[in-house]
């Protein structure tokens, strides 16, 4: 501890008083306030560009009079829903309050600072933000280099090697964010069926819907056969509900009984229930979602080559590009043209920006954005 550490963050358990908050993309209303500029395209947070499902909207429209009363604290038409979804008994679901919050929760569940947890180095940042906040240790695999199949992808080998008797969550985002790497199916069940059953596999499975891509395949299925593995989903992204904040996990009952008993009785509002049943029945939705999807990837994937921009292939609604050189500068011209990305510095890529997919419109404001402002790889805009 400092001698400079104020009185009030010294009373904190150490491992909160260095903590510092999540950085989120840069929301529309900021970067209109500081420039005034009114029209702004966000490609920065992985949102749905499909706007809300109207089946969700109607749901939400009709909740509204029920505000006065408290959610109903064990999700039941949500779970059940959800079971039957994946064919799962319903003890296996358990809800949250957005994936992040269950993947924290399971730190506070699993973790202190005798217990470790293993990750990769450009993992989710909410893995590590999960572990450092209950003061365990993180061991961090190195990832794959950046020339590899993969690039920055999770070295599933590196990770085991890290895994030790007192290691008891490993974090695995397939696909991964920022990376939009992803891991093929039989090297992951590899991985799980290796793990030492006190080591428990989280698999975040939060760009599910978007991998389309060779070898790729959900965890689901191993959960009922690993008691050691639990998936997480959300409704975040393809179901365009990150608002609302509903996520959820299937696992072993006997990690949902923990989860519930440590969760906030009401962690899970009534609209987000509401909504988030009724866009699983829309599944027109969901394959809109995920055709604008793969029609924008493969937008900016060319448009974004063209500038000299080449980004690998990406499981998710994002791509990673890497810029060349310091990507801030290019982050704040690309933003006086009303157009927000996301600087990835904070994972340690400071060269990078992610972008997530828009729409097409979207996508050519960006691309026209990038044009104007993005000289080619080395060259820093800031110096011009
Ligand atoms: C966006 C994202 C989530 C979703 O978080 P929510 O709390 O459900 O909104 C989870 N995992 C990864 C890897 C993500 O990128």
């Amino acid at each position: 501890m400092s001698e400079k550490e104020s009185f009030l963050t010294a009373l904190a358990v150490p491992a909160v008083r260095g903590l510092t908050p999540y950085e989120p993309g840069k929301p529309i209303e900021e970067l209109q306030r500081e420039l005034g500029l009114d029209d702004i395209v966000k490609l920065a947070s992985n949102e749905s560009p499909v706007g809300v499902s109207p089946r969700a909207r109607a749901a939400i429209e009709a909740l509204l009079p029920e505000l006065t009363r408290y959610p109903d604290g064990g999700g039941y038409l949500l779970k059940h829903r959800l079971a039957e979804l994946h064919d799962v008994e319903p003890a296996r679901i358990t809800l949250g309050n957005g994936s992040n919050e269950l993947l924290t929760l399971l730190a506070r569940a699993y973790l202190d600072p005798a217990r470790d947890s293993v990750f990769s180095q450009y993992a989710f940042i909410a893995h590590a933000l999960a572990v450092h906040g209950v003061g365990a240790v993180a061991r961090v695999a190195e990832a794959l280099p950046a020339d590899a199949e993969q690039p920055l992808g999770h070295d599933l080998d590196a990770m085991a090697a890290l895994v030790g008797d007192r290691t008891r969550l490993v974090y695995i985002a397939n696909p991964n964010n920022p990376t939009g790497t992803w891991l093929e199916a039989e090297a992951l069940g590899g991985f799980i069926e290796n793990l030492p059953e006190s080591a428990i596999a989280i698999v975040d499975e939060a760009y599910h819907h978007f991998a389309d891509v060779p070898g790729y395949a959900s965890c689901l299925p191993l959960v009922g056969k690993h008691r050691n593995l639990i998936v997480t989903r959300t409704f975040s992204k393809a179901y365009g509900l990150a608002g609302l904040r509903v996520g959820y996990m299937i696992s072993h009952p006997d990690i949902s009984k923990i989860i519930n008993g440590l969760r906030d009785p009401f962690n899970v509002n009534s609209v987000a229930l509401a909504a988030a049943l009724a866009v699983l029945d829309d599944s027109d939705y969901l394959q809109r979602a995920v055709e604008i999807n793969a029609s924008g990837l493969e937008q900016l994937r060319s448009g974004l080559g063209r500038l000299q921009l080449a980004v690998p292939r990406s499981a998710g609604n994002f791509v990673l590009a890497d810029t060349g050189a310091d990507a801030a500068p290019l982050y704040r011209k690309l933003l006086e043209r009303g157009v927000i990305a996301r600087p990835v510095a904070n994972y340690g890529l400071p060269r990078h920006l992610r972008i997530s997919i828009g729409t097409a419109d979207e996508n050519d404001r960006l691309l026209q954005a990038l044009e104007a402002v993005y000289a080619g790889p080395g060259d820093d805009p800031g110096n011009d």
